[in-house]
C-alpha cells in the first residue's frame, strides 16, 4: 500500500494491512514542515530462529511504533522521535512492515525450551 505524503492532512488517515500472521494497524496524520506522523501496533507472531539452539519457533510480538516521516532531506532541528526520509513523496507501508519485521528478527531471541 502506497501513500501520497502530501495527501496525508491533520485528519489521521488509519490503515491496517496484514501480513501472513501479522497485523500492522495504524494511522498517518501531518505534523508540520515535512514531517509526517506515523503511529502503529504491529501484533502477531513471526517466524524466526532461536539464537541459541538454532530451531524455529513463532516469536510473539506485540510492537508500538512511531516515528516521523519527512518528505525529502530533513534539516530540521533534532527531535525526540526518529525522522525517516522520503526521497520519492510516498510512503509504502507493505515495505516498512517487512522492514520492522526484518528488524524484529534480527534481535536476540529464545525458544521456549531455552528460556
Ligand atoms: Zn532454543
Amino acid at each position: 500500500m502506497q501513500v501520497t505524503l502530501r495527501k496525508i492532512t491533520k485528519t489521521p488517515l488509519d490503515f491496517e494491512i496484514k501480513s501472513n500472521e501479522i497485523a500492522f494497524k495504524g494511522y498517518l496524520e501531518y505534523h508540520a514542515g515535512k514531517l509526517i506522523l506515523l503511529k502503529a501496533d504491529i501484533n502477531g507472531s513471526v517466524d524466526t530462529q532461536c539464537s541459541t539452539c538454532g530451531e524455529d519457533f513463532d516469536l510473539k510480538v506485540k510492537e508500538k511504533i512511531e516515528f516521523f516521516i519527512s518528505d525529502g532531506l530533513y534539516d530540521g532541528d533534532n527531535i525526540d522521535i526518529d525522522v525517516v526520509e522520503s526521497f520519492n513523496s510516498a510512503v509504502d507501508l507493505d515495505e516498512l512492515l517487512i522492514s520492522e519485521i526484518e528488524l524484529i528478527k534480527s534481535d536476540y531471541h529464545s525458544c521456549e525450551s531455552c528460556k
